[in-house]
């Protein structure tokens, strides 16, 4: 029935009563939103990793505010794509998704309870940037203090293999216990 109202302004839309369905629950918006993997790493979603920054309702419009994990990410386009499927899954006809670059995303955002899915996923999860002893223009990788335990038997005799994982965000090692190689989310 609302359908057929003709509205003067786009403004006077919240006020009328019977569009408000029109507008999801924001706990509606933020289960949709976490139902959308990280295409790169399909066992957490975009919400656990921390690149939803912010969500907000202007009139009928559903703006999503996110940043990408870093600058260049050849994911960003699939998530963005995803994202928009999710919303128009759930009845939300007006999206506009705002790539927010600053504060820069920092792999301390990832949700605790994300970093036991990318361990159980066999992905070493990013050490806390706190945790780094960082000395200018090395990485922190090639440092023989940085420790990271072996995600799928928990031993921390491991060792680099390659900077680079299967995606430019990870890093590849090996168990020198179970000889297992495994992918370490890279802390920035
Ligand atoms: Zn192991």
């Amino acid at each position: 029935m609302y359908r057929d109202l003709i509205l003067p302004t786009a403004a006077a839309a919240p006020n009328v009563p019977g569009l408000a369905p029109l507008r999801r629950a924001m706990a509606a918006v933020w289960e949709a939103l976490g139902s959308v993997p990280d295409p790169e790493v399909p066992a957490v979603s975009v919400v656990e990793l921390g690149l939803i920054r912010q969500v907000e309702w202007r009139e009928e419009e559903l703006i999503v505010h996110l940043t990408t994990t870093y600058s260049g990410c050849p994911a960003a386009d699939m998530i963005r794509t995803l994202i928009h499927e999710q919303l128009a899954a759930l009845g939300v006809a007006h999206v506009t998704l705002v790539t927010q670059l600053a504060p820069a995303w920092s792999t301390d955002w990832i949700a605790p309870e994300a970093r036991s899915k990318l361990r159980a996923y066999g992905i070493a999860p990013p050490h806390l940037t706190a945790e780094r002893i960082d000395v200018a223009g090395i990485s922190p990788l090639r440092h023989g203090t940085l420790r990271v335990p072996c995600p799928l038997c928990g031993s921390s005799r491991t060792s680099l293999l390659s900077q680079f994982g299967s995606t430019a965000c990870k890093a590849q090692y090996r168990c020198d216990a179970c000889l297992e190689p495994f992918d370490y989310f890279k802390p920035h």
